[in-house]
């Protein structure tokens, strides 16, 4: 039988509404033997997923999706096989997880100004403990009646240029990719289909970079195409995933995107040949 792998997915660790454990049940259930949690900003839902995914029979690689900003593009570069616990990555995680906190605050204190009720705490409670985001304002928005989805309250509030935008705190491409690599991870552009900025890609091969999300979601055969001959180009790895971020936000479903168990084979040989 063929396997099946997904390497693209979030849980309640950043944005996502499943847990890190249930994440792995639902992969389980969908018959994939290889995971990767991929939390914004975050690792710390991987050895919650890592602990159910050896009950289940899950493999589940330790990843990141890290927020980088270069030339007026936001762009996401994934880490996979990280170290969780390595210093620079903490260190790393830590003032995006202060800086996307006090940036939660000034676009709730914006809503407030506008008359609408969202109310900080609960905002907060939403979050929990990992990397809070736009989307947990979005759900207490719904929640107080403010607005009928989360899409609406992006449309009309939370989105970029939109009246209770904030910009996000983010650091170059190439830092993620360094810090990713000193983790002892493997760095992959995310979606590049998603921000129309292939120019940026090859600064980022010459910072590093080891792979691109070639096939995801929101990638079509032609994009899957050009990314697959970018990446050969290049010389990077390729790797793909669902994105998926749980129920309720008209997203993907985990484990939805073909992604072949070669790519990950790819991955491992790659971190063979950097150790040698
Ligand atoms: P943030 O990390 O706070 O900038 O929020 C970005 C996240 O919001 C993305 O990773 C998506 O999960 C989500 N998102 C972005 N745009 C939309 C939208 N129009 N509707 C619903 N969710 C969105
Ligand atoms: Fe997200
Ligand atoms: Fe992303
Ligand atoms: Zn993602």
């Amino acid at each position: 039988m063929n396997q099946r792998i997904d390497l693209h997915l979030h849980s309640t660790n950043s944005d996502g509404t499943f847990t890190p454990r249930e994440v792995v049940r639902r992969a389980e259930a969908a018959g994939l033997s290889v995971i990767s949690l991929t939390d914004h900003d975050s690792t710390g839902g991987v050895a919650e997923a890592q602990e159910e995914g050896a009950l289940l029979g899950v493999e589940v690689i330790p990843g990141t999706e890290l927020s980088a900003r270069n030339d007026g593009a936001d762009v996401h570069i994934l880490g996979y096989f990280i170290d969780p616990e390595h210093p620079d990555l903490i260190s790393w995680l830590d003032t995006f997880r202060q800086a996307r906190l006090q940036r939660a605050e000034r676009i709730v204190k914006k809503l407030n100004d506008m008359g609408l009720r969202v109310p900080l705490e609960q905002v907060l409670a939403r979050a929990g403990p990992g990397a809070i985001g736009r989307p947990h304002i979005a759900d207490v928005m719904v929640e107080e009646g403010l607005v009928l989805s989360v899409d609406e309250a992006f449309h009309r509030y939370l989105g970029y240029s939109k009246p209770a935008y904030v910009g996000k705190y983010s650091q170059s491409p190439s830092g993620a990719i360094q810090v990713i690599r000193a983790a002892g991870g493997l760095a992959c552009l995310a979606h590049p289909g998603l921000y129309r900025r292939d120019d940026l890609i090859p600064g980022m091969v010459s910072a590093g970079l080891d792979g691109i999300e070639v096939r995801h979601t929101k990638h079509n055969a032609s994009q899957v195409a050009r990314y697959s001959n970018i990446a050969a180009e290049h010389n990077l790895l390729c790797t793909g995933g669902s994105d998926c971020h749980g129920d309720g936000r008209g997203d993907p479903i985990i484990g939805t995107v073909d992604v072949p168990v070669s790519y990950v084979e790819a991955m491992r040989e790659r971190l063979e040949n950097r150790s040698m």
